[in-house]
């Protein structure tokens, strides 16, 4: 066979196993046996090895998979992947049907799709190729996996129409099936067992093995396009359909409804029907089908404004107390936890439950070998709802809280007013030290991937680390004396280390583990204070001048920074040279940018944080005092003082109806 040859060959081969694939794993209706397609694929292979210059990205034969990665290098989204707010009932969507129509003030139809718990993904295509495919990762940057990705037959490498560009966003998942057998698989083996298919789905598609991914069963489902480049599309339901005629797998049970009422009764089936699927889904997701409404509506720092996701009520079961144990956190706070007798619900197994609390134990009446109910919705973790009584056999045991710290002997105490139970010991305490330090290489924090709780107690108890700036000054060398510490897990465990000083200054804010601030307030304040210096002077005051930050949270960011061991801390993680400044962008669309709201009296259907966030996310400010630099201020119903002043110093007054009209573009008259 010759070059010439060859090369058509393959391009007929390619052809007929792309067709193959899309006919077997997303129409599941296969023309041709397994073993014809092996034979294809054999062949394939053997011409591309004689002629390897022939071989190219999106060749049916590259799925299995190709060269071991040693990390996964970084993708920007063009759009943050953001999450979704939820509803947990009808009045929820009622709500957010209320919402929606008050800003679009015209008749709104919804697709209701199902909710899989999977990963979210986006995939990049130019001209019909794919070319890049990418975690979620922070929302705003995701990990490049486009290698595993490839390895997911409902993926098509080549797309059936070769639009210029396109950007599609789906959830990559395993099917019940499939983690079925890789579970039983690995128990064979010994391994370690995945707790629900998300998880498996998670841990296939971060391999930098792409072969182990290949080897996971996995698929995937497509349920938008963010972006494309050669067709003007009106409506979600539209892209549904152009989706699934460009080769992608379209979850099937979507369904266009054209009021809320028609949503909720669709969302209420399907409470039902649940488990009915091959595959996981948590809820339902409900999705404003025209786009302008949708462009129109916007989004918030955390989710779109025109969708919601609907979340199956908590599932229920009932199992046995076998223990109590006590957990130390990071900042002390002793929690009960119930140990169980393994039981399956909500997708995955559960042998532990949170009893929160001293109170809760006391009035639930939780004893050791009582027979409970436990719950557990999606993420949350599970817990008691209530003891079995009827199965008491009478050899239950009280559980008793102990007067000092299980963990570091120091006594503990119950501060007025709150049900926590705090160990004093401080620093001196080894699992509030370890928490900390396990909190900061926490994937919403620092990231520091390999660097779990395990190999954390490890550099604790050989000293090498006492705290969390300690980890920007380990060795290699001292890293290999440690056990289970190979040369290639110490040589990863550096770079990412290393890697993690570039870390956003929203992420060190919370990994600092200030008490109650959180991944959202750290983003929140690392946008206002731009640096770690200005955040560690500010006053209370100044605190309390930025949008959801209350006295409380403002108080203990001041007390954290007056405390000199906090600041020891920080001296080394900058000389070490950890990120400590907001190298932010900015913000997109920006409509408003450069202009300063000042809110004041209730809307109409706009919540404060809502008209907030909507002014924030087209670039303007709002701040909580009318000075001379205000440009408008947004006045409803029994405004406050700030109304009188904004007369006075002649700023101009817009009521709801005005901003929306300022925020959409159509001007106003003021
Ligand atoms: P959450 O992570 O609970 O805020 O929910 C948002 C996530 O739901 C998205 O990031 C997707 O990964 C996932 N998801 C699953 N199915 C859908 C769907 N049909 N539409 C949108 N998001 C979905
Ligand atoms: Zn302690």
């Amino acid at each position: 066979m010759n070059f010439q040859e060859a090369q058509a060959k393959v391009e007929k081969l390619r052809e007929e196993l792309n067709e193959h694939n899309y006919r077997y794993y997303v129409l599941d209706s296969p023309t041709i046996t397994d073993a014809e397609y092996d034979r294809l694929m054999r062949e394939l292979i053997a011409i591309e090895s004689a002629f390897p210059e022939l071989i190219t990205p999106d060749s049916p034969s590259q799925r299995v998979g190709g060269a071991v990665a040693s990390t996964f290098s970084s993708y920007r989204h063009r759009k943050p992947l953001l999450s979704l707010s939820n509803a947990f009932n009808a009045k929820d969507l009622q709500e957010f049907n209320r919402r929606v129509v008050s800003m679009v003030k015209a008749p709104v139809e919804y697709v209701v799709e199902t909710k899989v718990d999977g990963l979210s993904i986006a995939l990049i295509y130019e001209n019909g190729l794919l070319v890049k495919g990418a975690t979620r990762g922070d929302g705003e940057n995701g990990e490049d996996v486009t290698a595993n990705l490839k390895t997911v037959r409902t993926i098509p490498l080549m797309l059936k129409t070769p639009f210029p560009r396109l950007e599609v966003r789906g959830e990559v998942f395993m099917p019940k099936a499939a983690f079925a057998r890789l579970n039983s698989q690995r128990a064979e083996n010994g391994e370690t067992l995945f707790a629900n298919p998300r998880n498996a789905a998670a841990g296939s598609i971060r391999q930098l093995d792409p072969r182990i991914t290949a080897l996971r069963t996995l698929s995937a489902f497509i349920y938008e396009i963010t972006y494309i480049e050669g067709i003007e599309l009106t409506t979600h339901w539209d892209s549904l359909n152009l989706l699934r005629e460009l080769g992608f797998q379209v979850e099937t049970h979507s369904r266009l409804c054209s009021s809320i009422s028609e949503a909720i009764e669709y969302c209420s089936e399907w409470t039902a029907k649940r488990n009915s699927l091959p595959f996981e889904i948590d809820g339902m997701v409900i999705k404003v089908n025209d786009l302008h409404q949708q462009h129109a509506l916007g989004v918030t720092a955390k989710s779109p404004r025109w969708a919601i996701a609907y979340k199956f009520p908590a599932e229920q079961v009932k199992t046995k107390v076998k223990d109590i144990v006590l957990n130390v956190g990071r900042t002390g706070v002793l929690t009960p936890t119930a140990i169980l007798e393994p039981v399956r619900v909500a997708g995955s197994t559960v042998s532990r439950a949170t009893l929160h609390n001293e109170d809760i134990i006391r009035n639930k009446d939780v004893k050791i070998g009582d027979t409970v109910i436990i719950q557990k919705a999606g993420d949350i973790i599970p817990e008691v709802v209530e003891v079995v009584k009827e199965e008491r056999t009478g050899q239950e045991k009280d559980f008793i809280f102990p007067k000092v710290c299980p963990e570091c002997g120091s006594h503990v105490i119950r501060p007025e007013n709150e049900a926590a139970v705090r160990c004093t010991g401080g620093l001196a305490c080894p699992a509030q030290v370890r928490e900390g330090i396990i909190h900061f290489a926490s994937r919403d924090a620092m990231n520091i991937e390999g660097l779990g709780p395990k190999v954390i107690e490890q550099l604790l108890q050989a000293g090498l680390i006492k705290n969390a700036a300690d980890l920007y000054y380990l060795k290699y060398e001292e890293l290999l004396k440690l056990e289970r510490m190979a040369e290639l897990s110490a040589t990863n465990l550096l770079n990412a280390i290393e890697k993690s000083k570039n870390c956003s200054l929203g992420q060190l804010i919370f990994a600092l583990g200030i008490r109650h601030v959180g991944a959202q307030a750290g983003k929140v304040l690392a946008k206002q204070f731009k640096s770690l210096d200005a955040l560690s002077q500010a006053s209370a005051e100044e605190l309390m001048e930025v949008p959801d930050i209350g006295p409380r949270m403002a108080e203990s960011i001041v007390d954290f920074f007056t405390e000199p061991q906090n600041q020891k801390v920080i001296d080394r993680l900058r000389e070490a040279g950890v990120n400590m400044e907001n190298k932010g962008h900015a913000t997109y669309g920006g409509k408003l940018t450069g202009k300063q709201f000042v809110l004041t009296g209730t809307l109409p259907n706009l919540t404060r944080k809502d008209a907030q966030e909507m002014i924030e996310s087209q670039g303007g400010k709002v701040s909580s005092s009318v000075s001379k630099k205000t440009d408008y201020i947004i006045v409803g119903s029994d405004p406050g003082s700030k109304y009188d002043k904004a007369l006075k110093l002649g700023i101009p007054i817009l009521n709801e109806e005005q901003l929306l009209d300022l925020i959409n573009g159509k001007g106003t008259n003021n």
